[in-house]
């Protein structure tokens, strides 16, 4: 299941001599986005064969994740619990809405029990009523997702030297990077503030899943606008603008802070000529439904998000 890639043109990447391109990861799956779908594919498998009946898992209420894990249980014939951070809050929002219409039990934790959720005792109260779990971590990082997302990698048919990719727990890079095996220049953009804590979880996911770490990764921490879930008009700007030229839309959590970062680089030279770059497009358009609304945009429309 090779995705397209599709490459950009734009005056800065002539000025500056690079390719990019966006491989359209958002394409990869009908209605579970790119990475969140790489990330499930193998533990899907790993839940049947271990005859679970019931996904569960853990994320703030505009998780893509969230969203990801009740989709795939309706659509892989799971019951799905998902532990909420924080209160209730009704109206749900779009993506808790979407989670319940799937047919999600959604539990709520207040914050400070949401801290305890690996802890042992605690997680086993958590799943004590629940027939066969399969348990899912917050945002789905486990050896299992990172296997399946190094594949975005070993597809790739076309040559290239960097890839870009934005990340949340850092378990889609760790996964580009194993699957990179060495090779090229690895770039991850933390859509969190104070994104230097994923060199540790990165490490210590390849350290796991390839029993070694790799010297040609790096992060780039200075575009997260803010914080998690934060924008600003000059990254809504550049979205729209994106969307305008190259018709992709990116979303305003991950990927377009990822770009906007990418383009930053590419005009502060970080590139020497004839570098092939090349950035993930990580899916996560489910993330506008909630902002539209919070923030009163009337773009992206309703088509372009369907
Ligand atoms: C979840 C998500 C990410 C982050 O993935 P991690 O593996 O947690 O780093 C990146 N992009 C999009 C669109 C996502 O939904």
């Amino acid at each position: 299941m090779a995705t397209p890639l599709q490459y950009l043109s734009h005056p800065l990447l002539t000025q500056k001599q690079v390719t990019l391109a966006v491989l359209r990861e958002d394409l990869l799956h009908p209605t579970i986005p790119g990475n969140k779908w790489r990330k499930l594919h193998y533990n899907l498998q790993e839940a049947r064969t271990q005859h679970a009946e019931t996904l569960v898992t853990f994320g703030g209420a505009f998780s893509n994740h969230i969203a990801a894990v009740a989709t795939a249980g309706q659509e892989f014939g799971f019951n799905t619990v998902g532990y909420i951070r924080g209160e209730e809050t009704v109206p749900f929002n779009p993506t808790l809405q979407h989670a319940t219409s799937c047919g999600m039990q959604l539990r709520y934790l207040s914050r400070e029990d949401y801290r305890l959720k690996y802890e042992p005792a605690f997680q086993e109260q958590l799943l004590a009523s629940i027939p066969n779990p399969y348990l899912l971590p917050e945002g789905g990082t486990n050896l299992l997702a990172v296997k399946g997302c190094t594949e975005i990698v070993t597809e790739l048919q076309e040559p290239w030297d960097v890839i870009c990719v934005a990340a949340g727990t850092g378990g889609t890079l760790a996964g580009i990077i194993a699957g990179a095996q060495g090779k090229g220049q690895i770039i991850g953009f933390p859509a969190l503030k104070g994104g230097d804590f994923l060199q540790a979880d990165v490490a210590h996911w390849l350290q796991a899943y390839s029993g070694r770490g790799y010297g040609n990764w790096e992060l780039q921490t200075g575009y997260h606008f803010g914080g998690y879930a934060k924008q600003t008009p000059e990254l809504l700007d550049f979205i729209e603008a994106f969307y305008r030229q190259h018709q992709v839309l990116l979303d305003p959590v991950y990927t377009g802070k990822m770009l906007f970062g990418v383009f930053d680089l590419i005009e502060k030279d970080y590139f020497a000529g004839g570098t092939k770059i090349i950035a993930v497009h990580t899916g996560g358009l489910q993330g506008w439904t909630g902002f539209k609304e919070r923030y009163r945009l009337s773009w992206p429309t309703e088509d372009l998000l369907s």
